[in-house]
């Protein structure tokens, strides 16, 4: 009997939220595990396997010398490698403090002595090659199954090439940049449906910098009603580890997350 494709599971620090989505796949879920075998998932099994695997995927940030070597080591383990989330694409939410200033937190709170491990929150793709990345924080479950099962069915999956402008045209929302409010959907990717403008935020960017994407453009029209340091804070959310964010901001004096 063919052997099943062995799909491997880990985390590294984050929320654990893109684990929640893909569980809340539910049965699609079930149809997975019946065609694969799941391995290494710490929060839903204990089956744990030293591979080899055919997939890999991983939620999370690295943010310790160890974390870093499993990361490599999963790496020479697996043939596809997934990026699950912002976290694990981007740096996201782990990657808004830079280490300087969490270096002032821990003394606030852990007092002088505290010896910190962490190292500054990176993508994957900053230490090993990454085959796929899926964004969002929370990742979308409709992208999220869709990739799986192209993935499973030997295909390379896509991003999609549009932006969540096109999303939020489509769901008919009021352009937020016409009422003179911030918004990062012209430059982010598409995938989430727009779904923080239709809840009334702006987009911060979560599925990350869409190819080809203005960023020049979209920074000199949103001067034109915001302070530079709220049009960097917008920026920081998710994207403060992308090469778009160093060119436009790291000149300056750090200004997010001091005591
Ligand atoms: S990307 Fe967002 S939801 Fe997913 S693990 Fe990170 S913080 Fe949590
Ligand atoms: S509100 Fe944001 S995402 Fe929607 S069309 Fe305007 S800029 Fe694009
Ligand atoms: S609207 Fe922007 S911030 Fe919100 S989920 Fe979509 S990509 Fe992420």
């Amino acid at each position: 009997m063919k052997n099943k494709p062995k799909i491997a599971i880990f985390d590294f620090t984050d929320c654990e939220g893109c684990e929640v989505a893909l569980v809340s796949l539910r049965e699609k879920l079930v149809e997975i595990a019946t065609e694969t075998e799941i391995v290494n998932w710490r929060l839903a099994q204990k089956k744990a396997d030293d591979g080899p695997y055919d997939i890999v995927l991983i939620e999370g940030t690295p943010i310790t010398q160890t974390e870093i070597d499993t990361l490599k080591f999963l790496r020479g383990q697996t043939k596809i490698l997934v990026g699950l989330g912002s976290c694990a694409t981007l740096a996201g939410i782990p990657g808004i403090i830079d280490k300087e200033a969490r270096s002032g937190w821990y003394e606030k709170i852990y007092g002088k002595d505290y010896k910190p491990r962490g190292i500054d929150a990176l993508p994957l793709s900053a230490y090993v090659l990454v085959d796929y990345s899926i964004h969002g924080c929370p990742v979308d479950k409709s992208e999220l199954l869709r990739v799986i099962q192209e993935l499973l069915a030997g295909k390379t999956p896509k991003n999609p090439g549009y932006s969540v402008c096109f999303e939020c045209k489509l769901a008919g929302n009021p352009c937020r940049l016409l009422d003179k409010k911030p918004c990062l959907g012209p430059i982010t990717a598409g995938g989430c449906g727009a779904i923080c403008i239709k809840g009334g935020s702006p987009c911060y960017g979560c599925f990350g910098i869409r190819q080809d994407a203005q960023v020049d453009n979209l920074v000199m029209t949103l001067r034109k009603f915001s302070d530079p340091a709220k049009i960097e804070n917008y920026f920081s959310m998710f994207l403060k580890k992308t090469p778009e964010y160093k060119k436009l901001f790291d000149n300056k004096k750090e200004r997010n997350g001091k005591p």
